[in-house]
């Protein structure tokens, strides 16, 4: 399909598909705010807290620094030494995550893929699914989900919105508690992510119950992005799809040890494919998905690095357990004082209770950036706006809970005396 002046071309052809990804337009325009006003207002830089970005702040449990250095240590003599381990993960860390992450749910550690993130896994699982398919996500979302769909071809162009065409987006707000029910129409794969990141909404048993009988009677392929289960405090809230009875038949779970155990600079995740989930091949034949995956995976990947995999199976020994508890607790702490000083500042308020994200109504209808632009301004708090992750989180603003205490108890009180 050479559809260019194919003869004479001195180039190699590019995906055309990248050139309708708007530019990285959300950290890039907030770290572009911040360094203005550092820059016009440098007596006040000091003041800045940084409450914008995903990411953890606190050191790494001691159990997985301990089985990490463990880890170093058996590569440093030839005896103990290791190469390349099985491109799924070790058996050791596949089992204690089977047995711990999914015990009582029927999940094999067969049916676990570890790899360096989720954000790369819920990204390449398109490299399983054929063209053609109506995908759903909802909005607002995290962006990889759109933007890997962009890159694979799934879609057409974007709108003066940022709206892609051919994608179905599933309008999140105030009046669904941020949790899109299923759609009327017939979708071949969504992404759902609960926790969510951004909205900090989290789907009830009920909630999940009617996706999955969507999910079925539609042949729909669920791709559940449980990233943040650890933060999960209410014990009624299911932590995995696979709580949910029929979801071994159609849903992919995605989880990661970044907000987990803290490991975002360590880099360790893990992919769930049941053996019971399947897609249509072009002849109509049903496929099990996980050996595609399997397949995909030991092409393209050729595993974590065996001390990062000895430090995450640690965080399942009892004292691992503990302390990503107390590392929870922290964070947890953090998104409740967060939500209380909003609530206080008589703004809306979704999100904090079983997430680490705080999501918050703009007061005065002003709009995600002037609520950004405001915080900045009048009290260098770096917040992240709503409507970077799709137009329905317009009038809506992110407080990331990953901080330290002193931070999070210092911003409270800065929103007392902006909205108080
Ligand atoms: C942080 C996060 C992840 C984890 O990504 P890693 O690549 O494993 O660090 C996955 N999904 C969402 C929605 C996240 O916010």
């Amino acid at each position: 399909m050479r559809s260019r002046a194919y003869f004479g071309r001195a180039m190699a052809l590019i995906n055309d598909n990248f050139l309708k990804l708007k530019a990285g337009y959300l950290f890039p325009e907030i770290a572009r705010r911040v360094t203005a006003f550092q820059q016009e207002n440098p007596e006040k830089a000091a003041r800045l807290i940084r409450c914008g970005i995903g990411d953890v702040t606190e050191a790494l449990p001691a159990a997985s620094i301990q089985a990490m250095h463990e880890g170093v240590d058996e590569l440093a003599n030839r005896a103990s030494f290791k190469g390349y381990g099985p491109e799924q993960g070790y058996a050791f860390l596949r089992e204690a995550i089977a047995e711990n992450a999914y015990a009582g749910l029927a999940i094999s550690a067969d049916e676990i893929f570890i790899s360096d993130g989720s954000k790369c896994d819920t990204g390449n699982i398109l490299d399983i699914f054929g063209k053609g398919n109506k995908i759903a996500i909802t909005d607002p979302v995290y962006p990889v989900y759109v933007d890997t769909n962009v890159m694979a071809g799934n879609t057409g162009d974007a709108d003066a919105f940022g709206a892609y065409e051919g994608l179905v987006y599933l309008k999140c707000d105030a009046a669904n508690g941020f949790v899109a029910p299923p759609p009327a129409e017939k979708v071949d794969l969504v992404y759902l992510c609960f926790p969510n990141n951004p909205t900090g909404a989290v789907a009830t048993r009920a909630q999940l119950e009617a996706w999955v009988a969507y999910a079925l009677a539609n042949d729909t392929v669920i791709l559940f992005d449980s990233a943040y289960e650890a933060f999960v405090q209410d014990a009624s809230v299911p932590r995995s799809i696979y709580e949910i009875e029929g979801a071994h038949r159609c849903a992919i779970e995605f989880r990661s040890f970044s907000k987990h155990g803290g490991f975002t600079g360590v880099r360790c995740a893990y992919t769930v494919i049941p053996k019971t989930v399947t897609g249509a091949a072009g002849n109509g034949e049903r496929v099990a998905l996980h050996q595609l995956w399997s397949r995909r995976h030991s092409t393209k990947f050729n595993g974590a690095s065996y001390p990062v995999q000895k430090a995450a199976a640690a965080l399942f020994s009892e004292e691992g357990k503990a302390q990503v508890a107390e590392l929870i607790k922290h964070y947890m702490g953090n998104a409740s004082l967060l939500r209380e000083a909003c609530l206080a500042a008589g703004l809306p308020v979704f999100g904090g209770v079983n997430a680490p994200y705080v999501w918050v109504g703009c007061p005065d209808g002003k709009s995600s950036w002037e609520m950004f632009d405001l915080m900045l301004h009048e009290v260098q708090v770096v917040i992240t706006p709503g409507s970077g992750f799709g137009a329905a989180g317009e009038g809506w603003f992110r407080i990331s809970a990953f901080n330290s205490r002193a931070n999070v108890e210092e911003v409270c009180r800065r929103i007392g005396t902006l909205l108080g």
